[in-house]
């Protein structure tokens, strides 16, 4: 797992993150301030890059605040988790976006293990959501359950092999280019490389650019948490 970015990397990143949108809503809201007798159409474009540009900057602090979570789960917080049921509800709150894309998602196999709630949602939802997100239109995410081993499959645009070993790193992208149409921070796999790494678990990615990426995680037989 490519973790830890040197601290300095880190606040530079996120603050060209946070910088980017920020520097759109202030140019937007001042045009709205300045401009003397601004169409009603133009009026409603800017305020709605301002959105948009606000919405980001809401998506890269609520990743930030994840990766900050990062610290073991209390004894408390575990219980036993069917993953099937929780990738079935990472299932319907992916529907809209399924829809837009015309995109299938299945679920098949069992997996039960001890874990946060949180977590086994948070690790579901970003790997699925990705394969989404990076899916072809009409096509389909496989989520599968079998022995000790979750994986989400899909037939979208796929990684090239330079990108592959780096997109577990904080903000990276596969593609500048993709980052300005597809909106994302960078962070999701991340947060799922922390998540794995916390269950003493393993991730591993096969991709072939055009064709489709499988990530699949491994959970070991008895995780620490497991035997608490
Ligand atoms: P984000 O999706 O917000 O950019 P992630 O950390 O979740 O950030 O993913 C990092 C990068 O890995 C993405 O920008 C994308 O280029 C690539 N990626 C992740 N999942 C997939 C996938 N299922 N198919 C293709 N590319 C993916």
């Amino acid at each position: 797992l490519h973790d830890a970015l040197p601290i300095c990397d880190f606040v530079d990143n996120t603050s060209h993150e946070l910088k980017s949108p920020l520097t759109s809503i202030l140019g937007f809201a001042q045009m709205l301030d300045e401009e003397e007798g601004l169409s009603p159409e133009k009026r409603k474009a800017y305020i709605g890059y301002i959105l948009q540009d606000a919405t980001r900057m809401m998506a890269v602090i609520e990743n930030i605040l994840l990766l900050q979570k990062d610290t073991p789960p209390k004894a408390d917080d575990i219980i036993e988790i069917d993953l099937r049921q929780t990738a079935e509800e990472v299932r319907q709150s992916l529907l809209p976006q399924c829809q837009e894309h015309g995109i299938h998602i299945m679920v098949e196999g069992n997996l039960r293990l001890c874990a946060r709630e949180q977590d086994m949602w948070d690790l579901l939802r970003n790997l699925m959501a990705n394969a989404v997100h990076y899916g072809r239109q009409g096509g389909y995410v496989q989520v599968s359950l079998v022995n000790r081993e979750l994986s989400v499959r899909d037939n979208g645009i796929g990684i090239s092999s330079e990108h592959l070993p780096r997109i577990f790193e904080k903000f990276y992208r596969a593609d500048a280019a993709r980052k300005e149409s597809a909106g994302g921070t960078g962070l999701g796999l991340s947060i799922v490389a922390g998540i794995v790494n916390r269950y003493g678990g393993s991730i591993h990615v096969d991709s072939t650019l055009g064709e489709g990426s499988c990530f699949t995680v491994f959970f070991p037989e008895e995780s620490a948490e497991e035997s608490a």
